[in-house]
């Protein structure tokens, strides 16, 4: 794009002028696809001291609306660009493209065409087979005219006539076999109200829309390639300025785990699978916004990802990571319990009250500033971070044992208190004065360092926490039958109704984003959060693997995995921040050994880009796949569990530290994809396995974890089995009920005894009954 524009500057074309434009449908709200169209026009322009117009491509009065005028200009100035003067909206051009419609008709370029819609589809033929012209297409100039005319004043009903280009019925671009460039619909528009009822099509109305305004640069979605004929053809049949507008295609946005397209959006918000366009799980820019993305993240995602001629699905990891490049540096520290666990300090007396100095900021941050947290005898812990029956390898809290209170003394457990029914409710500690600030004087060894506030000195908090909104990379690959709810992932959303955040955050700004430390970054909603009652999105998790691999790169080591920087280790010991270098542009590693294991990943195992670059350039991690892809065909399987899931439960060991292996990771890959084991169960199973080792079936058995009872894996398998089986179905349906257990029977051998069997139950009754009755 830039080149292209370079080109146009030195050769003096439109006076060296640089005129882009976003042109927004008005019928929904701008999602993460429009941010990177919009930092592709307005910076594009920018760089050439240009500008950018927005304008809104309203010519279908059904669909659109002002709330979504009014939002999306709202999400455009959010995302840090401005128009200036340069606001329109294709409606304000009706009178004109009117006018240029009657210049065709007189050139003999245009008819109006009575057949039906059917007929004008029939009529035009396949790929192999050129068109044929319908009745109407010699009819005269004046007669052309005449019924234009009239159509426009309201005479004919909707789909009486179309007015269509006379171009070539057989050309081998279908879409210059005589598009259609108006058609008749009596229906008020949001803005010229019922002044029109004929509209005007995309096609006809987008290049002379640029070509009015003086755009020097169009630049659409790789689907309007060939549309671009008919886009010179138009200008080139009109009296028009010259030199015209080009229009430049380019691959629109996919995001792994997410949809991209205003009609799917719509249908999410319309049947309530979300809480309306700003749901923060939504891929809208004002769903971003309220989740707590900073502007600058999407600006420096949709800048990281480039500009393609192909289209791919982009690693969502990739926005996470633009998230935390972005608001690490910024994101103030501060302490919240999500699930608040009492420790009792036996030893602090009652009603005392320390203050502790703690910085909002790690060191190398390099910013000032902190607070005075107050410690006293009863604190909060997270739930979490005490175990009674600790794994392996386990570093908070247990009984008889010690941790670092963050910023404030090292505690020993000294008893457990518990309710009736064996929960824990209290946890009893000493403190030692002597480690005040977190050091042991006597150089003694304190391996974990935890959260906490003061029961008494903490407010209650909401917490929300948000995750993919679907539970596959492609929501729309789908089964036969289904659509992309079918991968709505079920645990997108949870809400912590009991946090506890340290006071300090009460007297902040309400629109700071923090980093709660060893949980995440948050923010509070901008919609619900209120003083007495505080609301906290979760914008995004600490890490993930996609940071590893970029600190392994940067580092330009293959395996530097072990020795490099902990970001901020789970269990809080270390403060380093997170790495700020810059991800690589392209999935293929520079340094030659690693490409070559790229190539060899990409062609061997058939592996997605963004799985071989990580393996290529972690030679642990790429051991573990290589150990497991013998034992499983499930190769893409493997790869995604070893490259998303590992990094997780291996935390900042080096791989072969793990206590399972290649062979264990593939087991556990193939239970999943078999649909034995739900993927959350199987992702408990990897971090036990982690923690103590053993096979992965054996851990299924003993947490109970294999139960499958999600209707998306039950219902094919269950259709199928009463497909192989009719006449025990047939005789189901006649009456002989008993026949349930042999069908069970059947799916529970299938699923290795692992569906539920009340589910599975009540799905074999609607597959049975369902279509039998009538
Ligand atoms: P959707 O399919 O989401 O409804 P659209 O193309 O119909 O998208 P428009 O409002 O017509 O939506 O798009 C405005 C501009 O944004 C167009 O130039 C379009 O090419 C661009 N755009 C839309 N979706 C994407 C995407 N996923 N990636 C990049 N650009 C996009
Ligand atoms: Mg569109």
């Amino acid at each position: 794009m830039r080149a292209i524009i370079a080109a146009d500057i030195e050769t003096g074309k439109h006076g060296g002028a640089v005129v882009t434009r976003f042109p927004p449908e008005p019928n929904g709200f701008l999602h993460i696809g429009h941010a990177k169209s919009i930092c592709l026009n307005f910076g594009a322009a920018a760089d050439h001291d240009g500008v950018t117009h927005l304008r809104f491509d309203d010519t279908n009065p059904e669909t659109e609306d002002e709330l979504y005028v009014r939002s999306i200009q709202e999400d455009v100035r959010w995302l840090g660009f401005d128009w200036g003067d340069h606001l329109y909206f294709a409606s304000d051009y009706f009178e004109r493209l009117y006018q240029y419609a009657m210049e065709f008709i007189e050139a003999g370029l245009a008819y109006v065409d009575s057949s039906s819609e059917e007929e004008i589809r029939d009529c035009r033929g396949t790929v192999t087979e050129p068109g044929r012209p319908t009745a109407y297409r010699d009819r005269s100039v004046a007669e052309n005219l005449d019924l234009f005319r009239r159509m426009s004043e309201g005479e004919f009903a909707d789909g009486a006539h179309v007015l269509r280009a006379k171009i070539d019925l057989a050309s081998p671009n279908m879409l210059m076999r005589d598009p259609v460039f108006y058609r008749i619909r009596h229906a008020d528009h949001y803005r010229t109200g019922g002044d029109w009822c004929i509209y005007p099509l995309y096609d006809f109305t987008h290049c002379l829309s640029d070509s009015i305004e003086g755009i020097t640069h169009s630049v659409c979605t790789l689907e309007f390639d060939n549309n671009r004929q008919l886009y010179d053809w138009i200008l080139d049949h009109v009296d028009v300025p010259r030199p015209q507008p080009r229009q430049y295609e380019f691959a629109r946005l996919n995001v792994e785990y997410t949809l991209l397209s205003k009609r799917n959006l719509l249908r999410l918000v319309q049947d309530e699978y979300v809480d309306g366009w700003d749901d923060p799980r939504m891929p809208t820019i004002a769903g971003m916004r309220r989740r707590g993305v900073p502007a600058a993240a999407l600006r420096a995602f949709c800048d990281m990802i480039g500009v393609a001629k192909t289209e791919n699905r982009v690693d969502y990891a990739k926005l996470e990571y633009a998230i935390r490049d972005e608001l690490n540096p910024t994101a103030p520290r501060v302490m919240c319990v999500l699930r608040p666990l009492k420790l009792v300090v036996d030893n602090f007396g009652e009603g005392e009250f320390e203050e502790l100095d703690a910085p909002y900021f790690p060191d190398d941050i390099g910013k000032e500033g902190s607070r005075l947290v107050p410690f006293t005898r009863e604190l909060l812990i997270e739930r979490d971070d005490f175990e009674e029956d600790p794994p392996k390898g386990f570093r908070r809290l247990v009984p008889g044992g010690e941790v670092r209170l963050r910023y404030g003394y090292v505690v020993r457990c000294v008893d457990v208190v518990k309710d009736e029914d064996g929960v824990i409710t209290e946890v009893h500690c000493t403190y030692d004065p002597e480690t005040r600030g977190g050091s042991a004087p006597d150089g003694r060894k304190v391996q974990g360092t935890i959260h906490w506030v003061s029961a008494p000195h903490s407010v209650p908090a909401e917490v929300r926490l948000y995750d993919r909104l679907f539970s596959v990379p492609d929501p729309e690959d789908v089964e036969e039958g289904e659509d992309f709810t079918a991968h709505l992932n079920p645990e997108s959303f949870a809400i912590l109704a009991d946090a506890r955040v340290e006071l300090s955050v009460a007297s902040d700004p309400p629109d700071t984003t923090y980093q709660f430390e060893r949980t995440g970054y948050f923010v509070q909603d901008a919609v619900d959060s209120k003083s007495d009652h505080l609301v906290f999105n979760r914008v995004v998790t600490l890490r993930d693997s996609w940071a590893k691999v970029l600190r392994v790169a940067a580092s330009g080591a293959a395996g530097a995995r072990a020795e490099s920087e902990p970001s901020q280790s789970e269990d809080g010991s270390s403060t380093k921040s997170e790495d700020t270098k810059r991800p690589l542009a392209s999935p293929r590693p520079e340094d030659p050994g690693a490409a070559s294991r790229y190539d060899g990943l990409r062609e061997k195992h058939r592996l997605a880009e963004s799985e071989a670059s990580v393996l290529a350039q972690d030679v642990g991690l790429l051991a573990l796949f290589e150990e497991g892809s013998k034992h499983t065909a499930d190769e893409s399987g493997l790869a995604k569990w070893t490259v998303n899931e590992v990094p997780r439960v291996l935390e900042d060991r080096p791989v072969d530290a793990l206590l399972f292996g290649g062979r264990e990771l593939a087991r556990l890959v193939e239970l999943v994809s078999k649909g034995e084991i739900s993927g959350r169960a199987a992702k408990d199973v990897l971090a036990v396995l982690a923690e103590q080792g053993g096979d992965p079936e054996a851990v299924i058995e003993s947490r109970g974890l294999g139960r499958v009872s999600d209707a998306s894996t039950l219902e094919p398998m269950i259709a199928r089995l009463v497909e192989a089986n009719p006449t025990q179905a047939q005789s189901y349906r006649d009456g002989q009920t008993g026949l349930m257990g042999f069908f069970v029977g059947q799916v529970m051998k299938e699923t290795n005894g692992a569906a539920d069997p009340e589910v599975t139950q009540s799905l074999l009754r609607e597959a049975l009954m369902g279509p039998g009755r009538d």
